[in-house]
């Protein structure tokens, strides 16, 4: 029987959005990126101008804030259409500013119980795919599969910087690696869900596969078969 719930987690630029929005059509089932609300706090505090060292404003934020996630609206690229408070924020939560405040806003523990919260709300329905940074280990650890994808820094900096050049915009490949790892310290060293792997996550490495071989696993995972027999 094919998983219901699937959870996958992983550091920043993994590829693990790619793997799980692929995976949500294959099964027909929902998609949630979680990365979007915390980044949808986090913008919404630097569009107010809420300083994100105050962690009692940030979190009265994230309790109240309206965000909305649904299919696309747009044909510009996106995968899903992100709405706070009725403003389509879709691009301007991948801003470098919201890149650089994300994960200070995302330690705070109120912050986490506001959205974690949300993000179990939708688990409970089921057919869903959530990817995350502790999806596996606090949001839904029973979920029925869970992944925990890595590549090696390097690639993933190639790669989102390649993801931000073909959209038009400037990116260093040395700013890039920065942030990165700057992002996975702090998201993996912080008291409040820390990223890790579950301990029955299979870890998926794809540092060495093409984006078609990498989903192509990921097919085979969900199907229960083993990800690296004959395609
Ligand atoms: O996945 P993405 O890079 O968009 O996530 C942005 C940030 O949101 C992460 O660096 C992390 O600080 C935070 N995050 C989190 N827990 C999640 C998803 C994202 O802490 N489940």
């Amino acid at each position: 029987m094919r998983p219901s719930t699937i959870a996958i987690d992983g550091p920043a630029a993994s590829g693990k959005s790619t793997i799980g929005y692929h995976l949500s059509c294959y099964l027909s089932y929902l998609y949630l990126d979680t990365g979007v609300l915390y980044r949808a706090v986090t913008w919404a505090a630097l569009d107010r101008e809420i300083s994100i060292a105050d962690e009692a404003a940030v979190t009265h934020l994230a309790e109240g804030l309206h965000i909305d996630v649904m299919p696309s609206t747009e044909t510009d690229g996106r995968q899903y259409t992100v709405r706070v408070e009725g403003r389509d924020v879709t691009w301007a939560i991948r801003a470098p500013e919201v890149d650089a405040a994300v994960s200070p806003v995302s330690a705070y523990s109120g912050v986490r119980e506001a959205l974690t919260r949300r993000m179990r709300e939708i688990a409970a329905l089921g057919r869903v795919v959530m990817v995350g940074r502790d999806i596996g280990t606090v949001v839904i650890p029973d979920a029925d599969l869970k992944l925990y994808v890595i590549a090696s820094a390097e690639e993933r900096a190639h790669r989102r910087q390649l993801e931000r050049q073909t959209k038009g915009e400037r990116a260093e490949y040395e700013a890039v690696l920065e942030n990165l790892q700057q992002r996975d310290q702090i998201d993996s060293s912080r008291a409040a869900a820390p990223l890790k792997a579950a301990p029955d996550a299979i870890i998926f490495d794809n540092t060495d596969l093409s984006i078609d071989e990498m989903l192509k696993q990921a097919e085979r995972l969900v199907d229960g078969l083993d990800p690296n027999g004959c395609m």
